[in-house]
C-alpha cells in the first residue's frame, strides 16, 4: 500500500513523559505550544514499563500519554521501544544479549546491546510490537513509526557465528569457493569444515580494536556485510508487523553518527518509507561536515529526510559541549533544512532529571522556565518553520556532481595493512565534498549503484574497492561523455578485497589512462611538493608514481626521486574525461584540480560569486526555486549580489544586504 506523506512540517522530538509525575504533563503541552512545537516522538526505551514480565503487558500509561498529545492535536511519531531490553530478560534469557569483540558477554545495562541473531530476542521483540502495532495502528494521530534507536554494532555469539556460517554457505555454496574468495592459501587458513570458521575476534583472525585490523579481511568485511542484514531483518520483521496494523503510516529508523561504519546505510534505504537521520554536530566540526552526512541522507532515497534528533542546546555526551551561540543553534537547525529535511526534532523534548543524558539540552530545561535564551531561540526558530513549513516541505534539491561514498569500500580500505596506518576514508571524502561545498555547488553523495547520468561529474576519492561490473560502469559514463574523477588508493581490490592483477587501478585503468606502478607514504610531518604550473603545494598521506598510458599530466612532483613524474592526470577517454589524483593534496592543491575540472563540466555556484556563505537550493513540487542563504560563522557577512532583489520567506520583506552572525535567509524572486 502507498504511504501516506507527513501530514506537515513538524516541528518537536522526543518526549518522555512517564519520566514525569502525570500533573505536570498539561504544562509541559502548554509550553510546547508557546514554541510552535506540533509534533512528539513518544516510546522510544519503554520496554520495561510497558512489559514488566514476561507476556504481561501495561499499555495503561503509554495510553494516556497517546490520548494527551492526541486531545493537544500533536502528530506522534511512535516508537517500538526495542532497542533497551528490561532487566528481567537478561536473566531469563541470557543469549539476547550481545558478546563482544573480546568474547564477553554483555549483562543488564546500557541499550543498543541486543544479539540480532537471539532468537528470543526476535521472538520478545515481535510480541511487543504485535501488542503495540495493535493497540494503536489505526489512532490518526500517529504519523510515522520510530523502529528500535539507532541500529549499530556488532555481536559476537555463538548465535551469531551459527548465521554467519549458514550467511556464508547461501553466499560461496561451497568451501572452495570462500577458500578462493577469503584467499585462504595464505598463512594455512584453508577452511575444511563449515564449523571451522570462526567469527572475528580480538584473538582470532583479527586484531587491535574492533573493525580497525584484520588478517583475512575477506572474513572481516563479509563480517560486517551479515552483521548489517542481521540488524537489518531485525528492522524487517518489526515493519512488518506495523504494516499489518497500519499499512499506511510511514515506518522509518533513526540512523546515526558520523557516518555508522558499522550500518550499511545504503543497503537499509530501500526498506525505509522515509530516511530519518540523528544530527549532533561536535563544536570543532566544520560546517561542511553536517552539510555532507546530510547530503548524504537526502540522497539515500533521492527524497527529504526527516531530521529525527539533534539538541536545542548543549549535548552532554561530547568531550566538550561549549554553548551553541546566539542564533548557532536556529542556523545548525536550518542548515539541515536548506540540505533537504522536512522536519526539525530534537532530542529532548523535556530534559532528565537522571540517567546519563540528564545534561543532554532540552526545549524544557531544568528550571522549567520559558525566559532562557534557549527556549526563546526555540520559540523563534518554531515561528520560522510554522511561516515557511509548508512552502519548503516536499521540495527537492538537484545536484550536477556526485560523491561516491560505498560502505564496503570504507570497510576495506579502513582494513588495508599499509602502506601507512593512517588511511581513513570519510576524511578523504570530505576533502573533496568540501571544495564544492566551499563554491557552494550542490552535491549529491551516491552509492556505486546509482544511476551516473544524471550527473555532470561523477568524484570517487579512494574507491579502494571496485565490485565485479562497476569498472565497466563508470568506463560507459565517461565514454558517453560523463566526467569521473579519481585518486590514489582505487581500482585495487574485488568485493572480497583481492587485488586486480596487472597493474593498479585494476579496472580503472583503462579510463583513467594512467598505470601506478608503486606509491610513496609520506610519514607524519612529511610532505611531498606538487606543482601546477608555477605553484607548488603540498601532498600527505601517499604519492602514487604514475606512467600516463593516454593521459596527460596536469601537475608534477617537484620533490622525491619521483620529481618530474605526474601527480595529477587527465584523460579524454570517449566524448568523456576522466582525472587521477595521485596523493593527498593539500587543500589549495586539490582546489586547483577541482577548478580545472569544474570548469570543464561548466558548473557554477549558487552564491554567483565567491562567498563563505553557505547557499543550497531546494525546489518546490510546482517548480519555485527556494535559495537558502546560510552565515554559519560568528560575524556578519554580506549577501551576494545576485540576491538583492530576492524575497525572503522568514520576514516576508525583501533581502537584507547583511547576514548578521549565523543568521538565515531563505529567498525566492
Ligand atoms: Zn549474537
Amino acid at each position: 500500500m502507498k504511504k501516506k506523506e507527513l501530514p506537515r512540517f513538524l516541528y518537536g522530538g522526543d518526549y518522555n513523559p512517564e519520566q514525569w509525575p502525570e500533573d505536570t504533563w498539561s504544562q509541559d503541552i502548554k509550553v510546547f505550544k508557546q514554541a510552535d512545537i506540533n509534533s512528539a516522538t513518544i516510546n522510544v526505551f519503554s520496554w520495561a514499563l510497558l512489559e514488566p514480565r514476561e507476556g504481561k503487558y501495561d499499555f495503561s500509561k503509554l495510553d494516556r500519554i497517546v490520548k494527551n498529545l492526541s486531545a493537544a492535536d500533536f502528530d506522534i511519531v511512535m516508537a517500538t521501544s526495542t532497542a533497551a531490553m528490561p532487566a528481567w530478560m537478561f536473566k531469563k534469557y541470557p543469549d539476547v544479549a550481545r558478546v563482544d569483540y573480546q568474547g564477553r558477554r554483555h549483562v543488564f545495562g546500557q541499550r543498543h546491546n541486543f544479539c540480532p541473531n537471539s532468537a528470543n530476542y526476535q521472538r520478545l521483540a515481535s510480541d511487543l510490537v504485535e501488542k503495540l502495532a495493535a493497540r494503536y495502528g489505526d489512532n490518526p494521530h500517529i504519523v510515522a513509526w520510530h523502529i528500535n534507536n539507532e541500529y549499530g554494532g556488532n555481536c559476537y555469539c555463538d548465535n551469531c557465528a551459527a548465521a554467519f556460517r549458514q550467511w556464508l554457505k547461501d553466499r560461496y555454496q561451497t568451501l572452495d569457493n570462500l577458500n578462493r574468495a577469503w584467499n585462504m592459501n595464505v598463512w594455512s587458513h584453508t577452511i575444511y569444515d563449515w564449523d571451522e570458521i570462526t567469527v572475528p575476534n580480538e584473538l582470532g583472525d583479527a586484531w587491535g580494536p574492533e573493525g580497525s585490523e584484520t588478517i583475512v579481511a575477506g572474513l572481516s568485511i563479509d563480517y560486517l556485510r551479515f552483521q548489517s542484514e542481521s540488524m537489518q531483518k531485525l528492522f524487517k520483521m518489526e515493519k512488518a508487523i506495523i504494516e499489518k496494523h497500519a499499512p499506511s503510516i510511514p515506518v522509518t529508523t533513526n540512523f546515526h553518527s558520523l557516518p555508522n561504519k558499522m550500518v550499511d546505510y545504503q543497503a537499509w534505504a530501500k526498506d525505509q518509507d522515509i530516511i530519518s537521520y540523528d544530527s549532533y554536530p561536535a563544536y570543532d566540526m566544520p560546517t561542511y561536515h553536517p552539510a555532507f552526512l546530510y547530503d548524504l541522507m537526502r540522497t539515500l532515497k533521492h527524497q527529504p529526510f526527516m531530521l529525527m534528533e539533534s539538541t536545542p542546546a548543549q549535548v552532554n555526551w561530547q568531550p566538550y559541549s561549549p554553548l551553541k551561540r546566539p542564533g548557532q543553534m536556529r542556523a545548525t537547525e536550518l542548515q539541515a533544512v536548506a540540505h533537504g529535511a522536512d522536519t526539525v526534532q530534537f532530542f529532548q523534548l523535556k530534559q532528565a532529571t537522571g540517567g546519563s543524558e540528564k545534561f543532554h539540552g532540552a526545549v524544557i530545561a531544568h528550571s522549567g522556565r520559558t525566559d532562557t535564551r534557549a527556549f526563546k531561540e526555540v520559540a523563534r526558530l518554531g515561528q520560522d518553520l510554522q511561516k515557511v513549513g509548508p512552502t519548503i516541505k516536499g521540495s527537492n534539491s538537484q545536484a550536477r556532481v556526485a560523491i561516491i561514498f560505498d560502505w564496503s569500500n570504507f570497510w576495506s580500505f579502513e582494513y588495508v595493512d599499509g602502506i601507512t596506518k593512517d588511511l581513513q576514508y570519510v576524511p578523504i571524502i570530505l576533502d573533496y565534498y568540501r571544495q564544492f561545498y566551499e563554491r557552494n555547488i550542490p552535491t549529491d553523495v551516491i552509492s556505486v549503484d546509482d544511476d551516473f547520468s544524471q550527473y555532470d561529474l561523477v568524484v570517487a576519492p579512494v574507491l579502494y574497492m571496485v565490485k565485479p561490473g562497476l569498472g565497466t560502469k563508470i568506463s560507459r559514463y565517461v565514454k558517453d561523455g560523463g566526467h569521473f574523477m579519481t585518486s590514489f588508493m582505487s581500482g585495487m581490490v574485488d568485493s572480497s578485497d583481492n587485488i586486480y592483477t596487472g597493474g593498479y587501478p585494476g579496472p580503472l585503468k583503462d579510463v583513467t589512462g594512467v598505470w601506478v606502478e608503486e606509491s610513496d607514504a609520506i610519514v607524519p610531518g612529511k610532505s611531498t611538493k606538487v606543482a601546477f604550473g608555477d605553484h607548488e603545494y603540498d601532498a600527505h598521506l601517499m604519492c602514487d608514481i604514475i606512467h600516463p598510458e593516454g593521459a596527460t599530466p596536469l601537475a608534477k612532483y617537484t620533490s622525491e626521486f619521483y620529481a618530474g613524474t605526474p601527480a595529477v592526470t587527465e584523460n579524454q577517454y570517449g566524448k568523456g574525461m576522466a582525472w587521477y589524483v595521485g596523493s593527498r593534496l593539500d587543500h589549495d592543491g586539490l582546489s586547483r584540480v577541482i577548478d580545472h575540472a569544474v570548469d570543464q563540466c561548466d558548473l557554477h555556484g549558487l552564491a554567483g560569486e565567491d562567498s563563505d556563505l553557505e547557499v543550497t537550493k531546494r525546489v518546490t513540487k510546482d517548480g519555485q526555486e527556494l535559495y537558502f542563504i546560510l552565515n554559519m560563522r560568528n560575524e556578519a557577512r554580506s549577501l551576494p549580489a545576485k540576491f538583492k532583489d530576492y524575497h525572503d520567506l522568514l520576514t516576508g520583506e525583501t533581502a537584507q544586504p547583511t547576514l548578521q552572525a549565523w543568521n538565515v535567509e531563505i529567498l525566492t524572486k
